[in-house]
């Protein structure tokens, strides 16, 4: 306890902890106590201290941010929270009891946040096998499909923390299978087989945890240079940079330096890409399965020899692939997975968003479009491109120009997928009427 009074007397420690607070509950844990009362605050520097000489050995706050987080009751319903909700921070939770899969996971988020144009987040240690990976509110955009983002408690960190799963969990798969075999896998985890492999495909996240289901209103995260009890290790931030570098050891109580700050990283509206595209995947998560089987699936797998040429396409990509002065960035990301479901290969992916690039009047770094290339090439899940409605892409990019083909259609991918059926047939009937 001596140890942990003296790490709390820190100033440096003091002011991190308390440049979190604002607006936030505080959950204080006493040791094998548990948690002390609930709603709290802290409000100043001295209480960190005054409470840790009371007993105090962690320090946890809420993700949501309330105008006044001492009105909060027990039992409130969605209409009194989101009352007093002003806001909330995205914390990804990872963990694993192997802390190289943790490790190796939050690499992956990380890599799939920068995919999505996100480069200013936060990440810290969770003090014992895992990382949390925090976006702050002022990264997202005011509305989500016209719905107030505050409002979006707990759908919104849900809806993208199981997006993110969706879009690394090939690469995950693949990286925990390198050198090794399931059964190995089993061995070494204790993992029994059904849970491990399910319905004929290898599932990664029995390994390690990326917690969607257990966000919930009111939940909270360890603050960060909080102790871990458990294992004794402090919370402390990370430069998201050196994640593949970070040591377990460089959390020990008296190696902490309080240097990095936590969630005070971000650029307004950064976030805005990925949300739209996780809310927008969620919508569609039916169609991921059976729509495509009726639309996609069946022309990709069983008619699409080739590449599907230009001409089918639909006018906004079109409109989009004679070059743009603004918003090259999102119609790239829409790009590449209009082409992985028009049968566009590797090879051909890459020659053609490289041509496109030459027609931008300032065209995209070639480094930037080689990191997007080499994160779709992995993918081996395919995600459809956003749907026509969706206000963020097509008609902000004012490429949308619907012709009578498109009140067909909800998706552009499936307008160049009907019209080639339609020319496959056609090209069928003239056969046999010669
Ligand atoms: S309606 Fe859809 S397919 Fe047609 S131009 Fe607009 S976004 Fe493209």
């Amino acid at each position: 306890m001596k140890e942990i009074i003296e790490y709390y007397s820190r100033k440096d420690v003091q002011k991190h902890i308390l440049s979190i607070a604002k607006n936030r509950e505080l959950a204080v844990k006493f040791g094998e106590k548990g948690f002390g009362k609930r709603p709290d605050i802290l409000q100043f520097e001295n209480d960190i201290l005054e409470l840790v000489r009371s007993g105090a050995t962690s320090f946890h706050f809420s993700e949501e941010l309330w105008s006044d987080p001492l009105l909060l009751e027990a039992g409130m319903n969605k209409r009194q929270l989101d009352n007093l909700r002003g806001g909330w921070d995205l914390i990804i939770d990872v963990d694993s009891s192997n802390f190289l899969y943790s490790q190796y996971t939050t690499y992956l988020i990380i890599e799939a946040l920068k995919f999505h144009n996100l480069n200013n987040f936060s990440l810290k240690f969770s003090g014992n096998k895992g990382f949390h990976l925090g976006i702050s509110f002022k990264s997202f955009p005011k509305k989500v499909n016209d719905i107030d983002t505050n409002l979006l408690f707990p759908e919104g960190p849900r809806v993208i923390a199981s997006y993110l799963k969706y879009i690394i969990k090939d690469h995950l798969a693949a990286y925990l299978l390198k050198g090794t075999t399931i059964d190995n896998l089993i061995k070494s985890s204790g993992i029994n087989k059904e849970e491990l492999v399910k319905n004929g495909v290898f599932n990664p996240f029995a390994l390690v945890d990326i917690d969607t289901v257990l966000i919930s209103n009111r939940h909270m995260f360890r603050a960060p240079y909080s102790v871990n009890e458990k294992s004794g290790l402090v919370s402390i931030p990370i430069d998201p940079k050196n994640i593949l570098d970070f040591s377990r050891n460089d959390a020990i109580i008296d190696k902490v330096e309080a240097k990095l700050g936590y969630l005070d990283n971000f650029k307004e509206g950064e976030a805005t890409h990925l949300i739209t595209q996780a809310f927008d995947w969620n919508q569609k998560l039916p169609s991921q399965t059976s729509e495509k089987t009726e639309e996609t699936k069946s022309y990709v797998h069983h008619e699409i020899d080739n590449v599907i040429p230009e001409e089918l396409f639909p006018p906004c990509m079109k409109i989009g692939l004679s070059g743009l002065s603004d918003g090259k960035k999102r119609f790239l990301f829409i790009l590449l997975n209009f082409l992985s479901n028009t049968g566009y290969g590797e090879k051909e992916v890459e020659n053609l968003v490289f041509e496109w690039n030459k027609r931008n009047p300032e065209p995209l770094r070639e480094s930037y479009i080689r990191g997007q290339l080499s994160w779709h090439t992995k993918q081996k899940q395919k995600l459809l491109p956003p749907n026509c409605d969706n206000q963020q892409y097509y008609v902000g990019l004012q490429i949308c120009k619907p012709d009578g083909f498109c009140k067909l259609i909800k998706n552009p991918a499936h307008y160049t997928l009907r019209k080639y059926r339609l020319s496959q047939e056609q090209k069928k009937i003239k056969k046999k009427s010669k």
